[in-house]
């Protein structure tokens, strides 16, 4: 499995969209992977992650054709993950000769009602998911799981895996997993060869209720995840979504978070994730 780090920021941009911080200034300065767009990544080359406003952006970068692009998992309706209106741009005339005829897209309650708002065309389809229900979409097993985010959204972490078995567990955006969220991974002996965590706050205190993570909870949340077997020295561990408030340039991050072994998203980044266990 692939994973591409197309946006890395938290919903502000980093540097953000109207600071004048004195991290935001030094992001600007120092440039390169210091520059970060609102939340995005893609599987392989057929599984969207998320549809923020920077995604036109984000094509071009990266050198996706949108049209190709079958599965879409929106995790949250907050606008850094979902801004549906572009949805719209999805036919003609503003698309024409699609390879893709229809994008299939898959969210929980707060988006599916964002979605009614907006005009969205009828070559987007849109299908509402439940929370523990392994889902089939294309060549992968799709669990969504509830996200300690944006409490009555129906937000999502998702549990991926591919053909080959190989198991990434996508969190964002969240806090500190829920008890029953811990018992379904034991229940199901779920593991996983990559996690991405939610690293908003970094070293700002943040308690285990917080809807965002910081170093001290992702250390918590690993320790109890390698009690119950869904990680071990194996697994890829990467931090990701990151606010300025927490002055996340890249090179302090890498520093700060090297003795665990994590690595440091940043736009662009590519993991390739092998399905292998101790
Ligand atoms: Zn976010
Ligand atoms: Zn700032
Ligand atoms: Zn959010």
């Amino acid at each position: 499995m692939k994973l591409t780090y197309f946006g890395t920021a938290a919903a502000e941009g980093m540097p953000a969209l109207f600071c004048n911080c004195s991290y935001c200034k030094e992001a600007r300065t120092l440039g390169g992977k210091n520059i970060r767009t609102r939340s995005q990544a893609l599987i392989n080359d057929d599984l969207l992650l998320d549809f923020p406003a920077d995604t036109y952006f984000h094509f071009l970068k990266n050198g996706v054709e949108g049209d190709r692009i079958r599965h879409l998992l929106i995790t949250h309706s907050h606008p850094d993950h979902f801004y549906p209106e572009q949805l719209e741009l999805r036919q003609s005339p503003f698309a024409h000769e699609m390879r893709e005829k229809k994008m299939e897209l898959y969210c929980g309650e707060g988006a599916f009602e964002k979605l009614k708002n907006a005009l969205v065309a009828n070559s987007v389809i849109c299908q509402k998911m439940t929370v523990y229900q392994p889902q089939r979409i294309g060549n992968y097993t799709v669990i969504p799981l509830p996200a300690n985010h944006h409490y009555g959204d129906g937000a999502f972490i998702y549990a991926i895996k591919d053909a080959d078995g190989a198991a990434l567990l996508y969190a964002h955006d969240t806090g500190y997993f829920y008890e029953e969220v811990f018992q379904y991974i034991e229940k199901e002996k779920l593991y996983f060869n990559a996690i991405s965590y939610d690293c908003t706050n970094v070293d700002i205190p943040s308690s285990l209720k917080s809807s965002h993570m910081s170093i001290d909870n992702i250390l918590a949340l690993h320790e109890r995840l390698s009690k119950i077997g869904a990680v071990d020295k194996n697994t890829t561990e990467i931090i990701n979504h990151f606010s300025h408030n927490a002055k996340p340039l890249q090179h302090i991050l890498e520093e700060r978070v090297k003795d665990y072994g994590w690595l440091v998203a940043y736009d662009g980044m590519q993991v390739q994730i092998a399905n292998k266990k101790t």
